[in-house]
């Protein structure tokens, strides 16, 4: 258990990675690099409390600097990782060196896409990092009204938290309802209504045409014909994988997807086609049974559990259950969880009031369920949970 191992991208899943390596007993040298100047922090905590300022920024970290040293393991961050040579096992960095490894996890997680139209205008943020955070906070303290483009979990999120500061905002979104591909029209209607009844503008099925002004976002012109004033525009159109440094390394099966670089292709726990290199989080692309090919990760709970299954696999131990596909989101003081594949279903059974916010619907398949999303229910998820592992059947009052 000496190999060397080498972790890129300093997130979630490399923390995890690394902590379940020292965990088994791996005692051989273990390196994780970070493209940012942080040490690993956790990121949900950045849309939530850190945007409203209701958490200190130094709350996010996962471990103190000193439990890097305890558990020995080499923390590099402030420098990226810019090519790997798979024939050679070693990677070069953005500081000129080169590390080697026998084994090699691939962590580099996802980037937010942006849209050219604002790409020369400085009141325009993205949501990825702990300074983006900060910086958007700081804006929103000095702003009456911002847009935010996309109703994503990221961009409803901004909304939420922004609405809390007291900001005016219009969230802009070109599908005809939230998320309604993914969570069902009825679903998504509840999103809009929630987002409205807290004030929000919703505007659906539309999107930006023009924008007004000069280096300094002062109004947007909407395809729906109106225009707003606005201080501080937020993009929040989803993430792609941060993989371009692997360009032509062969790891990236399924080529370009939009422009960005698609993600590492892996089977179970991570394993790509070269049996020295794993990748987890954001960055690795699972098979999706929906769409019938590899799609990137953009999950907390994915990447976390990722992460330690490519480590164990790294040693050659069982890497245990692959977890079911999840995520969480926190808005307007509720909590809303979803586990499984909604689009897999062919019905939807809701228990519960929606109208009262607190609700569950089980979404079915032939009769079982594929997927669950519980509103201001996280007592009932672990239940919820094992029905989905184990294609049981759920005993609902509707
Ligand atoms: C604001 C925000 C809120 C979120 N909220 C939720 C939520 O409520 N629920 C939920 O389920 N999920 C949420 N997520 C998603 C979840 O946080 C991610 O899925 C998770 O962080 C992915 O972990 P990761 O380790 O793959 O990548 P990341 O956490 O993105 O870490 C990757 C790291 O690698 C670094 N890196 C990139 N390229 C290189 C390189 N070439 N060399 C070296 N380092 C590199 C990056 O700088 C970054 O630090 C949220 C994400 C964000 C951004």
């Amino acid at each position: 258990m000496s190999d060397s191992i080498l972790i890129i991208g300093g997130g979630l899943a490399a923390q995890r990675a690394g902590e379940t390596l020292r965990r088994a007993g791996h005692d051989g040298p273990v390196t994780i690099v970070c493209a940012e100047p942080h040490r690993p922090y956790d990121r949900p905590p950045l849309s939530k409390e850190v945007l409203t300022g209701h958490n200190e920024p130094e709350q996010v970290f996962f471990r103190a600097p000193d439990w890097y040293r305890d558990e020995d393991l080499e923390l590099v961050t402030g420098t990226a990782a810019t090519r790997l040579h798979r024939s050679e096992r070693r990677v070069e960095l953005e500081d000129g060196s080169e590390l080697a490894y026998d084994k090699l996890l691939i962590a580099t997680g996802s980037r937010p896409r942006t849209l050219p139209a604002f790409e020369r205008f400085e009141n325009v943020s993205v949501l990825r990092t702990l300074d983006d955070s900060l910086q958007l906070n700081e804006a929103l303290r000095g702003a009456s009204r911002i847009v935010v483009i996309g109703a994503g979990f990221i961009g409803q999120e901004v909304a939420a938290g922004a609405r809390k500061l007291g900001v005016e905002v219009t969230m802009v979104e070109a599908a005809p309802s939230i998320l309604g591909h993914m969570l069902g029209e009825q679903v998504g209607g509840w999103f809009a209504d929630l987002h409205r009844s807290h004030g929000v503008d919703v505007v659906l099925g539309h999107q930006v045409q023009d924008v007004v002004g000069n280096g300094h976002v002062q109004a947007l012109s909407l395809s729906d014909g109106s225009t707003v004033e606005v201080d501080h525009v937020v993009v929040g159109i989803g993430v792609a994988p941060d993989t371009e440094w692997l360009l032509g390394t062969g790891l990236i099966g399924i080529g370009l997807a939009g422009g960005a670089p698609a993600g590492v292709e892996v089977g179970d726990a991570g394993r790509t086609l070269d049996a020295n290199v794993f990748a987890a989080g954001d960055a690795a692309a699972t098979y999706d049974p929906v769409l019938g090919r590899h799609m990137p990760g953009s999950h907390w709970e994915a990447a976390a559990r990722q992460g330690a299954r490519a480590a164990r696999a790294m040693l050659g131990l069982d890497p245990g259950i692959a977890p079911v596909s999840s995520f969480w989101t926190d808005q307007y003081g509720l909590r809303v969880q979803y586990l499984g594949r909604a689009p897999l279903a062919d019905e939807t059974v809701i228990d519960g009031s929606p109208e009262e916010r607190d609700f569950t619907v089980i979404y079915r398949r032939a009769g079982r369920p594929v997927a669950a999303l519980l509103v201001n229910r996280p007592g009932a998820l672990p239940e919820v949970r094992r029905l989905l592992e184990t294609g049981s059947e759920l005993a609902l009052s509707a």
